[in-house]
């Protein structure tokens, strides 16, 4: 092709509207074309065929080129390696510059990497933007420069150092007539990229102000719809940050709270990248688990004779979420009670979740295991029985997920509290008392 041409490159931004680098690329000179490459390093370790995350983005594809269609324009998708795409693109295009957001993940950060290489040598400059956190890297930091480790203290500096200037859009929905003017692009079947369609229904990427405005009473139960469901958005970027942080601030502080969770989690991946193979405290990575492979199973089927862990495993095995306190009571059961390795836990989730982030899922399961940096301390050991009083008291979300507890055809309780709780006490204590 003879014309010169800007790129855009999705990624885990799949909007058109207040993305930040989709708007630097239509503000430049040249005309931009779209892209999304499905990574073939990605998609081969996916083990569903109708992995519902696949599905999801496949049907967010569509529906990003039916609205490139509207202005004459089309998404280009590749299914490969990137670099490979890459290659394969600087050869078919006159390619002026390419545009992208910000990828915090160790993978993702060495993909962009070898990508910018390659770039440079065709004499490509590659532009990447803050898009999908309100703060990153170093904007948030202690006044000596080093990084929090401790979510309280993060949580002020990062709400003194928010204004109007971080939560300013960038309305690229406004510069769409800059777009390549080539509207034949299709985008592949899930059959040929090796899937299947999941006949999940995703929520809406428009969260109920109603849930958010009684986010703090009704977020911890289960039975209640009093979360937003909006994780998956929030990963894959069907929503931006900013219009989310901007509807927190103006209805709810606690909601808001836990946009900054997910900001402490990113910023603490970015800091500390070990947490991806090891624990935030390395002393820990020394714990004995047990890692007994029949009670893992038993744990990943929701057959653990625990009624509130059981509905929690078998609610995510079927949907694809787990609501938050369940996704604590269930993770700490795992690598308390039954004291296996918190990075097994952690990989089913992430097999599992429809809203899984590396950054998030690792810093839960952390925190679940007393590992991690801000963690729940070891002693504090989740008692099923006292978590489903407070939570699910009238046993709404286990009789949902459970339907057969109260009767002789559930199993009996895999481990006994009493004796899990003591044997988890000395596992820890021994990494305790080498420590001191
Ligand atoms: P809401 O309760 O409505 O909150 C709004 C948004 O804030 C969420 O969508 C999420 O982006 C963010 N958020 C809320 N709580 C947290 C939190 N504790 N940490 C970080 N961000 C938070 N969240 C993920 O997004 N991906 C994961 O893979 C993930 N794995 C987890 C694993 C474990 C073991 C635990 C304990 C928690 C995990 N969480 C994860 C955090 C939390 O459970 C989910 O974000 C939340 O349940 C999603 O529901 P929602 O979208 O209705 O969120």
């Amino acid at each position: 092709m003879s014309t010169t041409v800007n790129f855009f490159w999705f990624r885990r931004d799949l909007r058109l509207d207040d993305n930040a680098g989709l708007y630097h690329a239509l503000k430049g000179k040249h005309k931009v074309q779209c892209l999304f490459i499905f990574d073939k390093e990605i998609l081969s370790k996916l083990e569903d065929p109708e992995d519902k995350r696949v599905t999801f983005i496949w049907k967010q594809l569509q529906q990003l080129n039916d609205e490139l269609k509207k202005k004459g324009s089309s998404l280009l998708v590749k299914h490969g390696k990137p670099l490979d795409a890459w290659k394969e693109l600087t050869n078919d295009f006159s390619i002026s510059a390419v545009y992208a957001n910000h990828d915090y993940e160790p993978s993702a950060i060495e993909r962009d990497e070898k990508v910018g290489i390659l770039l440079k040598k065709h004499h490509i400059p590659f532009h990447t933007y803050k898009d999908q956190v309100i703060f990153e890297k170093e904007e948030v930091v202690k006044d000596d420069g080093k990084p929090y480790t401790v979510f309280t203290p993060y949580s002020r500096k990062w709400l003194s150092k928010l204004n109007n200037f971080y939560l300013k859009s960038y309305p690229s929905e406004n510069y769409l007539d800059n777009l390549v003017q080539y509207s034949k692009h299709i985008i592949p079947s899930l059959e040929s990229i090796g899937f299947k369609e999941s006949k999940t229904t995703f929520p809406s990427p428009v969260p109920e102000k109603e849930i958010i405005r009684h986010y703090k009473e009704q977020r911890d139960f289960p039975a209640i719809r009093g979360t937003t469901r909006i994780g998956l958005h929030l990963r894959f970027g069907t929503v931006s940050i900013r219009k989310m942080a901007t509807l927190a601030k103006n209805t709810n502080d606690t909601w808001l709270n836990e946009l900054i969770w997910r900001e402490f989690y990113q910023m603490i991946l970015w800091h500390f990248p070990h947490v991806v193979s090891g624990a935030f405290r390395p002393e820990y990575n020394a714990i004995e688990w047990r890692n007994n492979e029949k009670e893992f199973e038993s744990w990943c089927n929701g057959l653990t004779g625990y009624p509130i862990v059981d509905a929690g495993m078998r609610e995510l095995n079927e949907t694809g979420f787990m609501h938050n306190r369940v996704r604590m009571i269930t993770a700490g059961f795992l690598t308390k009670h039954l004291l296996i390795d918190w990075r097994w836990g952690e990989a089913y989730f992430a097999a599992k979740l429809l809203d899984y982030e590396l950054a998030s899922n690792n810093g839960g399961w952390q925190w679940s295991a007393g590992t991690g940096c801000d963690a729940a301390p070891y002693f504090r050991i989740f008692n099923p029985y006292e978590q489903t009083k407070k939570f699910d008291p009238q046993l709404i979300y286990i009789r949902k997920w459970v339907p057969e507890f109260e009767s002789f055809d559930y199993v009996p309780p895999i481990v006994d509290h009493k004796e899990a709780r003591e044997r988890c006490l000395a596992a820890y204590g021994r990494i305790k008392n080498e420590k001191l």
